[in-house]
């Protein structure tokens, strides 16, 4: 068995029918980068950089504190690329110390809606600027990305496009080297998937975070118990805006991931192919039943049989027929 998934690693992933798929990693810290190359990602998809502000009691890490973290993490993943996600704070990745802002969001009375990820980041110009700053000194030493999380408005992207200009700027001025990066945006409000021609005029490439997508498309607080029942990965809303936001961003020619637990889960990955879906990213531990399944999968086929799925009244069962029918006959 130790063998047979040493070998998985090194198997690139492509389905049946010769589609190439890219399995990347989910980390929170540096320090999970060596396991994200042992599971065989060929890349951080999501490098959540919160976590460095999280469960700390002190001050929170400055320009070059940040700098250092990203760089070891660019440095362990040697030249493969590595997707930053600015700050998501706020809601279900609350700060331990309080500034102005924060405290406004503690006593939020909907901190899910509130002041959060790039809404946080925004209100603290000189904050946002210094993790944008350390981002981009990061890239001299390999392949760096920038992912915005939860973008809703247009202005929102204007607004950090601005920030990354300027940060650049200040580097240049204090003759700090960096890369050119690309710049994403995560869809993960419904919003942002109905206006995603718009977003793809100003970004790069987008990934979509189902978790948070959910969430917003179901009106299901992804942290509250009572409701767990209802938070629906199969609903048909969700799978649409799922498979729409794929299609955009392949025929405006931007890449495209998903990045939310859906990536990471086997379950849901024929249907993702069929979307079209060929970047996935998820934690290293889901990578190699995800990878087992991709290359099992005709991707060609099940793209024939999507429109079907996404019109059901119950996707899951859907899919799951779809599964004995192609079993059957293979
Ligand atoms: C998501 O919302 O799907 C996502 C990947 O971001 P997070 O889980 O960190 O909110
Ligand atoms: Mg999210």
């Amino acid at each position: 068995e130790r063998a047979r998934l040493s070998r998985l690693r090194h198997t690139p992933s492509v389905t049946l029918d010769g589609e190439k798929v890219e399995l990347l990693a989910n980390i929170e810290l540096p320090g999970d980068a060596p396991a994200a190359l042992e599971a065989g990602a060929v890349g951080v998809g999501l490098f959540r950089s919160e976590f460095l502000f999280m469960n700390r009691e002190g001050e929170l890490p400055g320009e070059d504190e940040q700098f250092e973290a990203y760089r070891s993490a660019v440095e362990a993943m040697g030249g493969l690329p590595v997707t930053i996600r600015t700050v998501d704070i706020g809601a279900d990745k609350p700060l331990e110390r309080m500034s102005v802002n924060e405290l406004r969001h503690e006593h939020a009375l909907n901190p899910a809606l509130g002041l959060r990820a790039i809404r946080w980041s925004l209100s603290e110009p000189a904050m946002f600027r210094q993790q944008l700053r350390a981002i981009l000194r990061a890239s001299a030493y390999g392949k760096v990305r920038l992912l915005v999380p939860m973008v809703a408005h247009l202005n929102e992207a204007r607004a950090t496009l601005e920030a990354l200009a300027r940060a650049k700027q200040q580097l240049v001025e204090a003759a700090k080297p960096f890369n050119d990066i690309e710049v994403g945006a995560m869809v993960e409000v419904p919003a942002a998937a109905l206006i995603l021609p718009s977003l793809l005029r100003l970004f790069d490439f987008v990934s979509i975070g189902t978790n948070d997508l959910i969430q917003y498309t179901l009106a299901i607080d992804r942290a509250d118990e009572t409701v767990a029942h209802l938070y629906d990965p199969w609903h048909a809303a969700v799978l649409q805006l799922v498979a729409q936001s794929i299609a955009q961003a392949r025929s405006a020619g931007k890449s495209v991931s998903v990045c939310g637990e859906m990536a990471g889960d086997p379950a849901f990955t024929e249907l993702l192919l069929a979307m079209g879906l060929r970047s996935f990213s998820m934690h290293p531990s889901q990578i190699s039943s995800v990878k087992q399944r991709i290359l099992r999968t005709d991707a060609r086929r099940w793209a024939g049989k999507l429109e079907q799925v996404l019109q059901s009244d119950d996707p899951q069962s859907a899919c799951t027929d779809l599964h004995r029918m192609f079993a059957a006959a293979p």
